[in-house]
Protein backbone atom coordinates (compact mmCIF):
# COMPACT_ATOMS: atom_id res chain seq x y z
CA UNK A 1 0.00 0.00 0.00
CA UNK A 2 1.32 3.28 -0.68
CA UNK A 3 0.66 5.29 2.12
CA UNK A 4 0.56 8.98 1.19
CA UNK A 5 -2.56 8.82 -0.96
CA UNK A 6 -4.89 7.57 2.26
CA UNK A 7 -7.08 9.01 4.73
CA UNK A 8 -5.92 8.19 8.85
CA UNK A 9 -8.62 5.73 9.29
CA UNK A 10 -7.70 4.14 6.34
CA UNK A 11 -3.90 3.81 7.21
CA UNK A 12 -5.55 2.67 10.99
CA UNK A 13 -7.34 -0.77 9.11
CA UNK A 14 -4.72 -1.63 6.60
CA UNK A 15 -1.70 -0.09 7.30
CA UNK A 16 1.32 -2.43 7.85
CA UNK A 17 -0.82 -5.53 7.30
CA UNK A 18 -1.46 -7.20 3.87
CA UNK A 19 -2.95 -10.39 3.84
CA UNK A 20 -0.84 -13.02 4.79
CA UNK A 21 1.45 -13.73 1.34
CA UNK A 22 1.89 -17.76 3.07
CA UNK A 23 -1.59 -18.71 3.72
CA UNK A 24 -4.19 -15.69 2.29
CA UNK A 25 -5.37 -15.01 6.15
CA UNK A 26 -6.73 -11.90 6.66
CA UNK A 27 -5.91 -10.71 10.09
CA UNK A 28 -2.97 -10.54 10.42
CA UNK A 29 -1.13 -13.52 12.45
CA UNK A 30 0.51 -13.97 15.41
CA UNK A 31 3.95 -14.68 14.64
CA UNK A 32 4.57 -16.82 18.27
CA UNK A 33 8.13 -17.84 17.93
CA UNK A 34 11.38 -16.93 19.40
CA UNK A 35 13.54 -17.78 16.43
CA UNK A 36 13.79 -18.11 12.67
CA UNK A 37 15.31 -20.65 10.55
CA UNK A 38 18.10 -19.25 8.50
CA UNK A 39 18.09 -20.31 4.93
CA UNK A 40 21.81 -21.09 5.25
CA UNK A 41 25.34 -19.67 6.73
CA UNK A 42 25.46 -17.27 4.22
CA UNK A 43 22.10 -15.67 4.42
CA UNK A 44 22.74 -16.38 8.28
CA UNK A 45 26.00 -13.93 8.02
CA UNK A 46 24.13 -11.00 5.97
CA UNK A 47 21.02 -10.79 8.43
CA UNK A 48 23.74 -10.34 11.43
CA UNK A 49 25.75 -7.68 9.25
CA UNK A 50 22.64 -5.74 8.96
CA UNK A 51 23.34 -6.27 5.30
CA UNK A 52 20.06 -7.90 4.94
CA UNK A 53 16.42 -7.31 6.46
CA UNK A 54 14.88 -10.31 7.81
CA UNK A 55 14.24 -12.26 11.32
CA UNK A 56 16.52 -13.51 14.03
CA UNK A 57 15.47 -13.71 17.33
CA UNK A 58 12.22 -11.98 18.59
CA UNK A 59 14.24 -10.07 21.15
CA UNK A 60 15.26 -8.02 18.29
CA UNK A 61 12.67 -8.16 15.26
CA UNK A 62 9.33 -10.48 15.56
CA UNK A 63 7.24 -10.10 11.93
CA UNK A 64 3.90 -9.10 14.26
CA UNK A 65 5.73 -6.73 15.92
CA UNK A 66 6.89 -5.23 12.89
CA UNK A 67 3.61 -5.02 11.81
CA UNK A 68 2.94 -2.58 14.26
CA UNK A 69 5.43 -0.87 13.59
CA UNK A 70 5.08 0.09 10.10
CA UNK A 71 1.56 1.00 10.99
CA UNK A 72 2.39 3.10 13.67
CA UNK A 73 5.09 5.38 11.51
CA UNK A 74 2.94 5.14 8.81
CA UNK A 75 -0.13 7.28 11.62
CA UNK A 76 2.60 9.37 13.15
CA UNK A 77 3.86 9.92 9.32
CA UNK A 78 7.49 9.11 10.69
CA UNK A 79 10.24 6.97 8.97
CA UNK A 80 10.72 3.67 11.72
CA UNK A 81 9.36 2.78 14.64
CA UNK A 82 10.49 0.44 17.64
CA UNK A 83 7.47 -1.47 19.71
CA UNK A 84 8.65 -2.26 23.32
CA UNK A 85 7.19 -3.81 26.51
CA UNK A 86 5.63 -0.83 28.13
CA UNK A 87 5.34 3.05 27.62
CA UNK A 88 8.36 3.25 30.01
CA UNK A 89 10.54 0.96 28.31
CA UNK A 90 9.78 2.61 25.02
CA UNK A 91 10.78 6.13 26.87
CA UNK A 92 14.01 4.54 28.33
CA UNK A 93 14.92 3.10 24.56
CA UNK A 94 13.79 6.31 22.91
CA UNK A 95 16.91 7.98 25.13
CA UNK A 96 19.41 5.07 24.93
CA UNK A 97 21.39 5.71 21.85
CA UNK A 98 21.08 9.85 22.49
CA UNK A 99 22.81 9.40 25.83
CA UNK A 100 25.47 8.40 28.13
CA UNK A 101 27.08 9.44 31.73
CA UNK A 102 26.97 12.88 31.94
CA UNK A 103 24.38 13.56 29.16
CA UNK A 104 21.49 15.93 30.13
CA UNK A 105 17.86 16.03 29.03
CA UNK A 106 15.74 18.95 29.43
CA UNK A 107 12.12 17.69 30.03
CA UNK A 108 8.67 19.34 31.18
CA UNK A 109 7.68 19.65 34.19
CA UNK A 110 4.02 18.82 33.38
CA UNK A 111 4.85 14.97 32.21
CA UNK A 112 3.33 12.01 33.63
CA UNK A 113 4.21 11.41 36.97
CA UNK A 114 5.89 8.14 36.41
CA UNK A 115 7.92 9.76 34.01
CA UNK A 116 9.05 12.71 36.25
CA UNK A 117 10.05 9.82 38.78
CA UNK A 118 12.28 7.95 36.19
CA UNK A 119 13.85 11.02 34.90
CA UNK A 120 14.09 12.11 38.80
CA UNK A 121 15.65 9.01 40.36
CA UNK A 122 16.52 6.10 37.97
CA UNK A 123 18.11 7.84 34.93
CA UNK A 124 20.73 9.29 37.36
CA UNK A 125 21.52 5.97 37.89
CA UNK A 126 22.79 5.90 34.23
CA UNK A 127 24.58 8.92 35.01
CA UNK A 128 21.67 11.07 33.21
CA UNK A 129 20.25 13.95 34.49
CA UNK A 130 17.43 15.84 33.55
CA UNK A 131 16.54 19.88 34.04
CA UNK A 132 12.72 19.92 34.78
CA UNK A 133 11.37 23.13 33.05
CA UNK A 134 7.99 25.10 33.10
CA UNK A 135 7.04 24.08 29.35
CA UNK A 136 4.61 26.85 29.48
CA UNK A 137 7.04 29.20 28.57
CA UNK A 138 9.50 27.52 25.89
CA UNK A 139 12.10 30.12 26.69
CA UNK A 140 12.83 27.73 29.98
CA UNK A 141 14.08 25.16 27.50
CA UNK A 142 16.65 27.61 25.96
CA UNK A 143 17.71 28.51 29.18
CA UNK A 144 18.28 25.19 30.50
CA UNK A 145 20.22 23.80 27.52
CA UNK A 146 24.01 23.22 28.36
CA UNK A 147 26.73 21.32 25.96
CA UNK A 148 25.72 18.14 27.45
CA UNK A 149 22.00 18.31 26.30
CA UNK A 150 20.97 15.63 23.88
CA UNK A 151 17.13 16.09 23.79
CA UNK A 152 14.58 17.76 25.10
CA UNK A 153 11.45 15.93 25.98
CA UNK A 154 7.39 16.70 26.49
CA UNK A 155 3.75 15.29 26.24
CA UNK A 156 1.60 16.89 23.42
CA UNK A 157 -1.41 16.67 26.03
CA UNK A 158 -0.14 15.95 29.56
CA UNK A 159 -0.91 13.26 32.18
CA UNK A 160 -3.11 14.25 34.24
CA UNK A 161 -3.57 18.32 33.37
CA UNK A 162 -5.50 18.68 30.47
CA UNK A 163 -2.16 20.68 29.20
CA UNK A 164 -1.10 21.58 26.20
CA UNK A 165 2.65 22.08 25.10
CA UNK A 166 3.93 24.55 22.58
CA UNK A 167 4.98 22.32 20.08
CA UNK A 168 6.31 24.37 17.29
CA UNK A 169 7.99 27.02 19.53
CA UNK A 170 9.50 24.32 21.43
CA UNK A 171 10.82 22.40 18.49
CA UNK A 172 12.37 25.35 17.21
CA UNK A 173 14.26 25.99 20.12
CA UNK A 174 15.26 22.34 19.90
CA UNK A 175 16.48 22.66 16.47
CA UNK A 176 18.66 26.25 17.23
CA UNK A 177 20.27 23.81 19.99
CA UNK A 178 21.29 21.10 17.71
CA UNK A 179 19.14 18.28 19.68
CA UNK A 180 16.03 16.19 18.86
CA UNK A 181 13.09 17.04 20.72
CA UNK A 182 11.07 13.80 22.26
CA UNK A 183 7.08 14.28 22.27
CA UNK A 184 4.77 11.77 24.30
CA UNK A 185 1.91 11.72 22.01
CA UNK A 186 0.13 8.98 24.48
CA UNK A 187 -2.92 11.03 25.46
CA UNK A 188 -3.36 12.88 22.01
CA UNK A 189 -2.77 9.78 19.28
CA UNK A 190 -2.33 10.11 16.23
CA UNK A 191 -5.36 10.63 15.76
CA UNK A 192 -6.16 14.37 17.50
CA UNK A 193 -2.18 14.99 16.84
CA UNK A 194 1.08 14.52 14.74
CA UNK A 195 3.86 16.19 16.48
CA UNK A 196 6.32 15.56 13.51
CA UNK A 197 4.11 18.03 11.41
CA UNK A 198 5.04 20.34 13.95
CA UNK A 199 8.95 19.47 13.88
CA UNK A 200 9.30 16.63 16.75
CA UNK A 201 12.12 14.20 16.03
CA UNK A 202 11.14 11.81 17.79
CA UNK A 203 7.40 10.24 19.48
CA UNK A 204 6.90 7.76 22.11
CA UNK A 205 3.77 6.31 22.98
CA UNK A 206 2.33 4.20 25.98
CA UNK A 207 0.67 1.52 23.48
CA UNK A 208 -1.16 0.19 26.60
CA UNK A 209 -3.60 3.63 26.57
CA UNK A 210 -5.71 4.68 23.42
CA UNK A 211 -3.93 2.91 20.77
CA UNK A 212 -4.54 -0.51 22.32
CA UNK A 213 -7.85 0.84 23.17
CA UNK A 214 -9.74 -1.66 25.81
CA UNK A 215 -7.37 -1.77 28.85
CA UNK A 216 -5.41 -5.31 27.80
CA UNK A 217 -2.44 -4.77 26.47
CA UNK A 218 1.56 -3.25 27.81
CA UNK A 219 2.99 -2.05 25.30
CA UNK A 220 4.82 1.07 24.19
CA UNK A 221 6.58 2.16 20.75
CA UNK A 222 9.13 4.84 19.39
CA UNK A 223 8.76 6.89 16.24
CA UNK A 224 11.77 8.44 14.13
CA UNK A 225 10.60 11.38 11.90
CA UNK A 226 13.67 9.84 9.93
CA UNK A 227 14.41 14.13 9.89
CA UNK A 228 17.48 14.51 11.71
CA UNK A 229 21.07 15.15 10.76
CA UNK A 230 22.48 12.65 14.01
CA UNK A 231 26.27 13.74 12.44
CA UNK A 232 25.51 17.53 13.69
CA UNK A 233 28.08 19.09 16.55
CA UNK A 234 29.21 15.48 16.95
CA UNK A 235 26.76 15.09 19.72
CA UNK A 236 25.68 11.69 18.90
CA UNK A 237 28.41 9.12 18.53
CA UNK A 238 26.64 6.37 19.36
CA UNK A 239 24.31 7.01 15.77
CA UNK A 240 26.85 8.87 13.62
CA UNK A 241 30.10 7.65 14.93
CA UNK A 242 31.48 4.27 15.15
CA UNK A 243 29.47 2.63 17.42
CA UNK A 244 31.57 -0.08 19.88
CA UNK A 245 27.94 -2.00 20.56
CA UNK A 246 27.98 -3.17 17.20
CA UNK A 247 31.42 -3.71 15.96
CA UNK A 248 31.96 -0.24 15.11
CA UNK A 249 29.23 -0.21 12.85
CA UNK A 250 28.52 3.69 11.78
CA UNK A 251 24.55 3.82 12.12
CA UNK A 252 24.04 6.93 10.20
CA UNK A 253 26.50 6.57 7.45
CA UNK A 254 24.72 3.24 6.99
CA UNK A 255 21.31 3.37 7.13
CA UNK A 256 20.71 7.53 6.65
CA UNK A 257 16.89 8.20 7.42
CA UNK A 258 16.75 4.69 9.38
CA UNK A 259 19.79 4.88 11.55
CA UNK A 260 17.78 5.51 14.34
CA UNK A 261 15.22 2.49 14.17
CA UNK A 262 18.14 -0.05 13.20
CA UNK A 263 20.15 1.31 16.26
CA UNK A 264 17.00 0.42 18.68
CA UNK A 265 16.48 -2.70 17.23
CA UNK A 266 20.23 -3.93 16.76
CA UNK A 267 21.84 -2.29 20.33
CA UNK A 268 18.48 -1.00 22.20
CA UNK A 269 16.25 -4.22 21.62
CA UNK A 270 19.16 -6.41 22.26
CA UNK A 271 20.71 -5.39 24.78
CA UNK A 272 18.32 -4.14 26.96
CA UNK A 273 15.91 -6.65 26.33
CA UNK A 274 12.21 -4.83 26.60
CA UNK A 275 10.97 -6.61 23.45
CA UNK A 276 7.03 -6.94 23.55
CA UNK A 277 4.94 -9.64 23.28
CA UNK A 278 3.61 -10.50 19.55
CA UNK A 279 0.16 -11.03 21.37
CA UNK A 280 0.21 -7.82 22.75
CA UNK A 281 1.24 -6.14 19.59
CA UNK A 282 -1.49 -8.44 17.73
CA UNK A 283 -4.32 -7.12 20.58
CA UNK A 284 -2.61 -3.25 19.67
CA UNK A 285 -3.18 -3.94 15.86
CA UNK A 286 -6.40 -4.45 16.11
CA UNK A 287 -7.63 -1.74 18.95
CA UNK A 288 -5.86 0.45 16.40
CA UNK A 289 -8.35 -0.43 13.89
CA UNK A 290 -11.22 1.40 15.42
CA UNK A 291 -8.81 4.09 17.01
CA UNK A 292 -10.47 7.29 14.97
CA UNK A 293 -14.29 5.85 15.86
CA UNK A 294 -13.62 5.68 19.23
CA UNK A 295 -11.63 9.14 20.14
CA UNK A 296 -13.90 10.78 17.95
CA UNK A 297 -16.28 9.07 20.72
CA UNK A 298 -14.46 9.53 23.98
CA UNK A 299 -13.53 13.35 22.86
CA UNK A 300 -17.21 14.40 22.24
CA UNK A 301 -18.10 12.44 25.61
CA UNK A 302 -15.48 14.32 27.42
CA UNK A 303 -16.22 17.67 26.39
CA UNK A 304 -20.04 16.70 27.31
CA UNK A 305 -18.74 15.58 30.88
CA UNK A 306 -16.17 18.39 31.36
CA UNK A 307 -18.86 21.08 30.89
CA UNK A 308 -21.51 19.53 33.11
CA UNK A 309 -18.70 19.91 36.34
CA UNK A 310 -17.93 23.45 35.10
CA UNK A 311 -21.67 24.28 36.41
CA UNK A 312 -21.56 21.82 39.42
CA UNK A 313 -21.76 23.44 42.43
CA UNK A 314 -19.45 20.35 44.20
CA UNK A 315 -16.53 21.68 41.79
CA UNK A 316 -14.43 24.25 42.39
CA UNK A 317 -12.06 24.21 38.90
CA UNK A 318 -12.34 22.07 34.98
CA UNK A 319 -9.22 22.01 33.77
CA UNK A 320 -10.13 20.09 30.16
CA UNK A 321 -8.38 22.21 27.02
CA UNK A 322 -11.59 21.53 25.03
CA UNK A 323 -13.20 24.34 27.38
CA UNK A 324 -13.54 27.70 26.09
CA UNK A 325 -12.30 29.02 29.39
CA UNK A 326 -9.24 26.67 29.64
CA UNK A 327 -5.82 28.49 29.89
CA UNK A 328 -4.68 25.73 27.07
CA UNK A 329 -8.07 26.37 24.82
CA UNK A 330 -6.11 28.21 22.04
CA UNK A 331 -3.20 25.80 21.85
CA UNK A 332 -5.39 23.12 21.52
CA UNK A 333 -7.36 24.43 18.93
CA UNK A 334 -4.33 24.78 16.86
CA UNK A 335 -2.59 21.27 17.80
CA UNK A 336 -6.28 19.12 18.47
CA UNK A 337 -8.44 20.78 16.35
CA UNK A 338 -10.61 16.77 16.01
CA UNK A 339 -10.78 17.37 19.77
CA UNK A 340 -8.97 18.01 23.07
CA UNK A 341 -8.69 14.36 24.25
CA UNK A 342 -10.45 12.40 26.86
CA UNK A 343 -8.54 12.54 29.98
CA UNK A 344 -8.58 15.90 32.22
CA UNK A 345 -9.04 16.77 35.79
CA UNK A 346 -10.83 18.38 38.05
CA UNK A 347 -11.20 19.64 41.63
CA UNK A 348 -13.67 19.07 44.63
CA UNK A 349 -14.31 21.72 46.84
CA UNK A 350 -13.10 19.96 50.13
CA UNK A 351 -9.78 18.75 49.12
CA UNK A 352 -8.40 15.70 49.64
CA UNK A 353 -11.19 14.23 52.07
CA UNK A 354 -14.02 15.01 49.17
CA UNK A 355 -11.78 13.60 46.31
CA UNK A 356 -10.99 10.36 47.92
CA UNK A 357 -14.64 9.80 48.86
CA UNK A 358 -15.65 10.35 45.14
CA UNK A 359 -13.62 7.37 44.12
CA UNK A 360 -15.13 5.34 46.40
CA UNK A 361 -18.60 6.34 45.84
CA UNK A 362 -18.27 5.73 41.73
CA UNK A 363 -20.51 2.89 40.18
CA UNK A 364 -20.02 3.07 36.96
CA UNK A 365 -16.43 4.30 36.56
CA UNK A 366 -13.57 2.05 37.55
CA UNK A 367 -11.55 3.65 40.24
CA UNK A 368 -7.69 2.28 39.22
CA UNK A 369 -4.71 3.34 37.68
CA UNK A 370 -5.23 3.48 33.71
CA UNK A 371 -6.30 5.81 30.88
CA UNK A 372 -7.41 4.89 27.62
CA UNK A 373 -9.82 2.06 28.47
CA UNK A 374 -13.46 2.65 26.36
CA UNK A 375 -13.97 2.07 30.14
CA UNK A 376 -14.49 5.29 32.03
CA UNK A 377 -11.73 5.66 34.64
CA UNK A 378 -11.08 7.20 37.85
CA UNK A 379 -8.22 8.07 40.09
CA UNK A 380 -6.99 10.37 42.64
CA UNK A 381 -3.52 10.94 41.83
CA UNK A 382 -2.60 12.92 45.19
CA UNK A 383 -3.02 9.51 46.95
CA UNK A 384 -1.83 7.05 43.91
CA UNK A 385 -0.08 7.73 40.93
CA UNK A 386 1.56 10.90 42.35
CA UNK A 387 1.94 9.74 45.54
CA UNK A 388 5.82 9.28 45.42
CA UNK A 389 6.48 12.91 44.40
CA UNK A 390 7.04 15.76 46.64
CA UNK A 391 4.21 18.19 47.54
CA UNK A 392 5.69 20.98 45.08
CA UNK A 393 6.17 18.50 42.35
CA UNK A 394 2.43 17.33 42.60
CA UNK A 395 1.03 20.72 42.34
CA UNK A 396 3.58 21.69 39.71
CA UNK A 397 2.08 18.52 37.88
CA UNK A 398 -1.32 19.06 37.72
CA UNK A 399 -1.98 16.53 40.79
CA UNK A 400 -2.67 18.83 44.20
CA UNK A 401 -4.92 17.35 47.00
CA UNK A 402 -8.36 18.35 45.83
CA UNK A 403 -7.84 16.50 41.79
CA UNK A 404 -9.42 14.02 40.45
CA UNK A 405 -8.56 12.59 36.97
CA UNK A 406 -11.12 10.90 34.68
CA UNK A 407 -10.65 9.13 31.32
CA UNK A 408 -13.91 9.30 29.94
CA UNK A 409 -15.21 5.93 27.97
CA UNK A 410 -17.53 5.70 25.12
CA UNK A 411 -20.52 4.46 26.94
CA UNK A 412 -23.57 6.21 26.85
CA UNK A 413 -22.92 9.77 28.19
CA UNK A 414 -25.78 10.33 30.54
CA UNK A 415 -25.05 7.23 31.89
CA UNK A 416 -21.21 8.76 32.67
CA UNK A 417 -22.71 12.34 33.86
CA UNK A 418 -25.36 10.22 36.08
CA UNK A 419 -22.48 8.30 37.89
CA UNK A 420 -20.33 11.33 38.55
CA UNK A 421 -23.30 13.12 39.94
CA UNK A 422 -24.96 10.66 42.33
CA UNK A 423 -20.80 9.93 43.53
CA UNK A 424 -20.09 14.00 44.19
CA UNK A 425 -23.74 13.79 45.76
CA UNK A 426 -22.62 11.21 48.50
CA UNK A 427 -19.24 12.60 48.94
CA UNK A 428 -20.81 16.00 49.74
CA UNK A 429 -23.52 14.75 52.05
C1 LIG B 1 0.98 5.50 30.93
C2 LIG B 1 1.87 6.51 30.40
C3 LIG B 1 3.25 6.25 30.26
C4 LIG B 1 3.88 4.96 30.68
O1 LIG B 1 3.41 3.90 29.90
P1 LIG B 1 3.32 2.39 30.41
O2 LIG B 1 2.77 1.67 29.22
O3 LIG B 1 2.40 2.38 31.59
O4 LIG B 1 4.70 1.99 30.78
C5 LIG B 1 4.04 7.24 29.71
N1 LIG B 1 3.52 8.42 29.35
C6 LIG B 1 2.21 8.70 29.47
C7 LIG B 1 1.70 10.03 29.05
C8 LIG B 1 1.35 7.77 30.00
O5 LIG B 1 0.04 8.06 30.15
Amino acid sequence: MSDKTFGFETLSVHAGAAPDPATGARALPIYQTTAYVFEDADHAAALFNLQTVGFIYSRLTNPTNAALESRLATLEGGRGCTVASSGHAAQVLALFPLMGPGAEIVASSRLYGGSLQQMKNTYPKFGWAAAIVDADEPENFKRAVTENTKAFFIESLANPGGVVSDIEAIARIAEASGVPLLVDNTLATPYLCKPIDYGATLIVHSTTKFLSGTGTSMGGAVVDSGKFDWSRGAKFPSLAGPEPAYHGLNFYETFGDMAYTFHSHAVGLRDLGPSQAPFNAWLTMLGIETLGLRMERHCANAAKVAQHLEKHPAVAWVNYAGLASNKYNKLAKKYLPKGAGSVFTFGVKGGYDVGVKVVDGVELFSHLANIGDAKSLIIHPASTTHRQLSDEQRVSAGAGPDVLRLSIGIETVDDIIADLDQALAKATA
